[in-house]
């Protein structure tokens, strides 16, 4: 293919709008600022930053704007409307920045077509063929965003795609905006485009964008790679609308773990910076993240039952996918409770400064477990207080 890379994925990074549009959320210009800084640390300088909406409002207009002018690295998009104004608006906003993007979102379905927009298929082709036009004054790299996508006439989207790659769209992605994909049918659909949309050679990067309401965001993200996508939008710690959208923490160590089954795609990120970057977004959103969220939550790493503690002081590979090290995470390895064993015990005594051999461990390990019996979790200080209390 033309310019699209094969075995390299890029990666769409739409914390600071999807994430942002998330009911309660609401960025500041210093906390976009901020964020904007580490994703950029993260990211390669193939892969984008989704800053936001610029003809949503003065402040996000402001916002994409600085983040434009701070981040040299990574390309920055903007998203707009089918609309003369909005496009006019995001450049604007972005035109400080060679590495800008404009990001068109397009409703292709049937209900999307009649319900927001009120046009039939030729009228949607017409309006986006003239937005593309328009924005090609500005822009280098056009993208449009299939809103909806997956829920559009099949010979519809070809016939669509078509004319925008004809007009000089270099990526489109096809949304699945309300999370109604099952991954074998969003897989279909992306194997059905390649086969079936004439110039799809031309393009650079046919992307995914996946929403989280069954659960099924990140392996929708996969399926969409397995055939033929090369780009996905996440969202750190999975936020966005409603149930969110593909996490970026998620779909990066997806990358460096499993992706062709081999060391396929040859992007360096920073993935040592996944957990601060993680901390961040949830201290900005006020979205709290849940403890057994994949790779960020608390409980990712902690081992609380005797048997899986005894495996982990042998060989962390025991029960442990990576080493934990590899997203940046410093915390605590083992958490206490009921189910939690001996040797995790006498490991955690050590290292709160006793010395084990001093310690009668029968006794203590026989306290400890009618200790933790009525405890929801042993805290350090419930251990201190046994060790120096045992009769
Ligand atoms: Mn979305």
């Amino acid at each position: 293919m033309g310019e699209y890379i094969e075995d390299k994925v890029i990666l769409e990074e739409t914390t600071l709008r999807d994430g942002d549009q998330s009911p309660s959320v609401n960025f500041l210009l210093e906390e976009k600022l901020h964020i904007a800084t580490i994703l950029s640390d993260i990211l390669t300088e193939d892969d984008s930053i989704d800053a936001g909406f610029p003809a949503a409002s003065y402040l996000e207009f402001e916002s994409v704007k600085e983040i434009s002018k701070v981040i040299a690295k990574n390309y920055i998009m903007g998203i707009s409307r089918m609309k003369v104004e909005d496009i006019d608006t995001t450049y604007e906003a972005l035109k400080y920045t060679p590495k800008r993007r404009i990001g068109l979102i397009i409703p292709t379905s049937p209900t999307h077509r009649k319900m927001k927009l009120n046009v039939d298929q030729g009228q949607l082709i017409d309006l986006a063929v003239a937005s593309v036009i328009h924005a090609k004054k500005y822009f280098d790299e056009v993208e449009v965003g299939l809103e909806d996508g997956t829920r559009t006439e099949m010979d519809f989207l070809y016939r669509l795609i078509e004319k925008l790659i004809i007009n000089g769209v270099k990526s489109v992605t096809i949304a699945d905006t309300i999370g109604a994909s099952m991954p074998w049918e969003y897989g279909d659909i992306f194997k059905k485009i390649k086969n079936n949309v004439p110039n799809i050679d031309k393009l650079k990067s046919l992307g995914a964008h996946c929403h989280n309401d069954l659960g099924l965001a990140l392996p929708n993200s996969i399926e969409a790679l397995r055939n033929g996508a090369n780009k996905v939008g996440c969202a750190f710690n999975g936020l966005g609308e409603r149930a969110g959208n593909t996490a970026t923490e998620e779909i990066l160590m997806y990358l460096k773990l499993k992706h062709n089954y081999k060391d396929n795609n040859k992007a360096e990120y920073n993935y040592s910076r996944i957990t601060e970057c993680s901390q961040v977004v949830e201290k900005y959103s006020t979205i709290q993240v849940q403890k057994n969220k994949p790779i960020v939550g608390e409980n990712c790493y902690l081992h609380e039952s005797g048997i899986h503690q005894d495996g982990i002081l042998k060989n962390k590979e025991t029960y442990q996918l990576f080493d934990p090290a590899i997203v940046g995470y410093k915390g605590e390895i083992f958490a206490f409770g009921k189910h939690s064993g001996r040797n995790g015990l006498k490991y955690k005594l050590e290292q709160l400064g006793f010395d084990s051999s001093r310690v009668d461990m029968n006794l203590l390990f026989q306290e400890f477990k009618s200790f933790a019996e009525v405890k929801k979790r042993v805290t350090d200080e419930d251990i201190v207080y046994l060790v120096e209390n045992l009769a």
